[in-house]
């Protein structure tokens, strides 16, 4: 079923959305972004006269917390949405089953943490530091126990499941996963950015326009490494850069200095480099850096060739020639997925190369290229850059794009489309 074949007229919706928003000290919404991708799917079912049973977690909490509870952000979901939106105080408790029970068309709910039970994750909680296999085994077979009844509850309060929560479809958790097999195929779908998120995906891993090229950047290869190695068998080019490069320079005999390097990951990076090489992609790694005597914005800086870097200094960005390079690679895509920066983007100074792959990217888009961001410090370059609006798609979802584009099937998705 899809959303826009459902109508929601009269029915009641469960709508998992993720509203895991920072807060400030005040419990202000400091960004609101993640309330606003789910706005289209709350609004389509209540525009359709149904009702919808809002549930999110936020945070962390080990257990019921003042800090933790979605009561905070009430007010802000409920100017978003245009309605007065109700609020039950206990996910499970007898408020949410009659609040739930007496919504009319055009109303909303919104349940508390559902991680303030721990059925919501199915991780047992409390247990002892010093705890043997056996107790910990013990006390997860009692929560998977009681998340059957915590997950059968969830599903009664509502006709209908909408999943719109995709920087959780990575997770097998009650709210959104397990809750599904409550609901048959007719009545349950994915929200409109869970599509969106899907079928972006899809352009990525499936239905890619060639040439392909990924652009890999952050600290450390080994995070990166189940995603470049799904990435070999679908790019014509892969570019790797960030504090990566660095492991791949010294692994190739290079003077890499005091920059970042993952030592044992040396092997790993010759392995990646043959396996390109087999593989007939064209793996385009930086040729010169901007260097730094410190890790500081404000340290003195220089250029030079990637693996001529002198002890003492370390490399925080690409130099003008890399620029080049992976621009015009760039610029020849017709599909590009961005995740990571080419360097500490955070700092000022050593921002440009990142500004440099997110500008060739937009003006690809601009050419007819798909182009999806996602995972993390990519999401937060181009929005510093202000170039969200250039690319095609820029993911919710960090750890859940990361599992999709390494190949792994996410319990969120897959328990909508079985
Ligand atoms: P990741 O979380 O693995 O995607 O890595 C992103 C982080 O890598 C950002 O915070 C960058 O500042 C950092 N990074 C990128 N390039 C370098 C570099 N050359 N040296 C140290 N850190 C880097």
């Amino acid at each position: 079923m899809t959303i826009d074949q459902f109508n929601f007229a009269d029915k009641k919706a469960f709508v998992r959305v993720d509203f895991n928003v920072p807060l400030d000290e005040n419990f202000n919404v400091t960004d609101d972004t993640r309330i606003r991708a789910a706005l289209p799917t709350l609004k389509k079912i209540l525009a359709d006269g149904g009702s919808v049973i809002i549930g999110s977690h936020l945070g962390r909490p080990k257990g019921p917390a003042d800090k933790f509870s979605l009561k905070h952000i009430l007010k802000h979901i409920s100017e978003l949405m245009g309605v007065e939106v109700q609020f039950a105080n206990d996910c499970m408790g007898e408020e949410a089953v009659a609040k739930s029970a007496a919504l009319k068309p055009g109303e909303a709910l919104l349940l508390e943490n559902l991680r303030f039970y721990a059925e919501e994750e199915g991780k047992p909680r409390g247990l002892a530091d010093d705890a043997t296999d056996e107790e910990k085994a013990a006390a997860k077979k009692v929560v998977k126990e009681s998340q059957k009844e915590f997950t059968k509850k969830l599903a009664s309060y509502s006709d209908c499941y909408v999943n719109d929560a995709f920087g959780t479809a990575h997770r097998a958790h009650a709210s959104t996963a397990l809750i599904a097999k409550y609901f048959d195929k007719d009545h349950k779908m994915f929200g409109y950015l869970m599509e969106k998120e899907v079928k972006a995906v899809d352009k990525v891993l499936n239905n890619i326009q060639r040439p392909f090229t990924a652009i890999m950047g952050g600290s450390k290869v080994s995070s990166k490494i189940d995603i470049i190695e799904n990435l070999l068998s679908k790019v014509d080019n892969l570019i790797i850069t960030g504090g990566m490069t660095f492991t791949f320079t010294k692994a190739e005999g290079g003077k890499i200095g005091n920059s970042i390097c993952e030592a044992d990951k040396l092997d790993l990076a010759l392995e990646l480099i043959e396996k390109a090489k087999a593989k007939g992609v064209n793996l385009v790694l930086a040729v010169d850096a901007k260097i730094a005597d410190a890790f500081s914005n404000d340290a003195n800086t220089a250029v030079c060739k990637v693996d001529e870097i002198p002890d003492g200094w370390q490399g925080l960005d690409i130099a003008e020639e890399t620029e080049k390079i992976f621009a015009d690679v760039i610029k020849k895509s017709k599909t590009i997925l961005w995740n990571g920066p080419t360097g500490v983007f955070e700092f000022d100074n050593f921002s440009q190369g990142s500004r440099v792959v997110g500008e060739a990217i937009v003006e690809a888009t601009k050419n007819g290229a798909f182009s999806l961001v996602g995972g993390g410090d990519s999401v937060a370059c181009v929005n510093k850059f202000g170039l969200a609006d250039g690319v095609s798609y820029v993911s919710t979802g960090g750890g859940a794009l990361l599992e999709a584009i390494e190949g792994k099937v996410l319990p969120g998705i897959a328990a909508i489309q079985e």
